[in-house]
């Protein structure tokens, strides 16, 4: 079959290698240029998550590790601190991952598809795989994104492992992701735009040189509000359609997994790509991420309460417990009520 896949990010460089691997002809539309295409993100997820993907690509992992996490220092609201043992939390080097991932396939950069200007025609099916842009799908009326903006680091000394600061009402968050070398993303989204902690690591780091400012929202959406999936030919994979864990605003391993979904779709579909099959699986796999957005929102508005929310917050308990793996730190119900509170 034939492919046009616009945007070259984590999903749609997983996809490209994955599709050309299966026999597809595949075409990669980018809109940036390629001097200038860098994966905006702090670049931590699961060890194990992506090994598994990598291998699947053909890729070792091991070649792409910067940093491998033992601590998630948490600072919250009123002085309070927490710590979560970390269970496979790594930095990698995502532009190396994604730029290896596409080393056979053919990326045009500086193209920026719309639904206006593009050859639909010429392919069986184009993917939308421009994450928060969602250029080629319908909006949705439910979206709901938070801005964020991070720099690169270097020269940072002291800061060796993963460090955050949970904002009041759970608004954001600040982070600090080591990747090695006294390296770092440093950053933070944040509802309000004030972005605390920021200033503060640039006082406390006063020999920290930056390398880049890079920023982009971060859509906290998750799928079931994210609808439609597809639009004729076109069929959106990634953060277009909120595969992104509300919480945490981590999209890279539910973005590999969406992608995961639509390849077996693809796999099983007989003559056409099974559309209903897809928007179902999507929907069920990311079921719980409403609950955990849910959440969120409650929180933000200062309406969240532990006992009558509940159910609520033991859909998330119960499901990021299962997956513990998959986010690469320790899930505990106590603990993730203590931070849920605190916040
Ligand atoms: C500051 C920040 C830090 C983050 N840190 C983390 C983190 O540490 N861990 C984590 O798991 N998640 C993180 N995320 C979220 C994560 O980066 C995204 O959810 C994930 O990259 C989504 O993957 P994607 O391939 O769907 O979209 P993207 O990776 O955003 O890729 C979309 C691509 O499409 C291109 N594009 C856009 N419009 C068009 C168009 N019209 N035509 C052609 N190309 C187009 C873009 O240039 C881009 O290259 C972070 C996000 C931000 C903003």
């Amino acid at each position: 079959m034939n492919f046009a896949i616009a945007g070259a990010g984590v999903a749609g460089s997983y996809l490209g290698n994955m599709l050309q691997k299966r026999g597809h002809d595949v075409d990669i539309f980018e809109a940036s240029k390629k001097d200038h295409h860098w994966p905006v993100c702090a670049w931590g997820a699961s060890r194990h998550m992506l090994e598994r993907f990598s291998n699947q690509a053909g890729l070792d992992f091991s070649n792409y590790i910067f940093h491998v996490g033992e601590q998630l220092k948490i600072e919250l609201p009123n002085n309070n601190e927490e710590s979560l043992e970390l269970k496979g939390l790594v930095t990698y080097n995502k532009y190396a991952w994604e730029a290896d991932l596409l080393k056979n396939v053919t990326v045009t950069y500086g193209v920026k598809v719309t639904r206006e200007a593009f050859a639909f025609d010429k392919y069986d099916y184009i993917i939308d795989c421009t994450g928060l842009h969602r250029s080629l799908l319908p909006k949705s009326g439910q979206d709901f994104l938070i801005p964020a903006y991070e720099y690169l680091l270097e020269n940072v000394k002291g800061a060796d492992d993963f460090y955050v600061i949970g904002y009041k009402g759970a608004k954001g968050y600040f982070w600090y992701f080591p990747l090695g070398d006294e390296r770092g993303y440093m950053g933070a989204g944040d509802i309000e735009k004030k972005y605390y902690g920021i200033e503060a690591f640039f006082k406390q780091h006063p020999e920290a040189k930056v390398v880049k400012k890079i920023g982009r929202p971060i859509r906290l959406a998750p799928s079931k509000r994210m609808e439609p999936f597809y639009d004729g030919n076109i069929i959106g994979v990634g953060e277009s359609i909120g595969s992104v864990f509300p919480m945490l605003g981590e999209g890279i391993i539910p973005s590999l997994i969406c992608c995961d979904i639509f390849l077996d779709v693809l796999d099983r579909s007989k003559r056409r790509f099974d559309f209903k099959q897809y928007r179902k699986k999507v929907l069920d796999t990311f079921d719980y991420y409403d609950d955990v957005y849910k959440i969120v929102r409650l929180k933000m508005d200062g309406k969240l309460r532990t006992v009558r929310h509940i159910n609520l917050m033991m859909s998330m308990y119960r499901n990021m417990k299962k997956e513990e793996k998959r986010f690469g730190f320790e899930i505990s119900l106590e603990k993730m009520t203590r931070l849920v509170n605190a916040l």
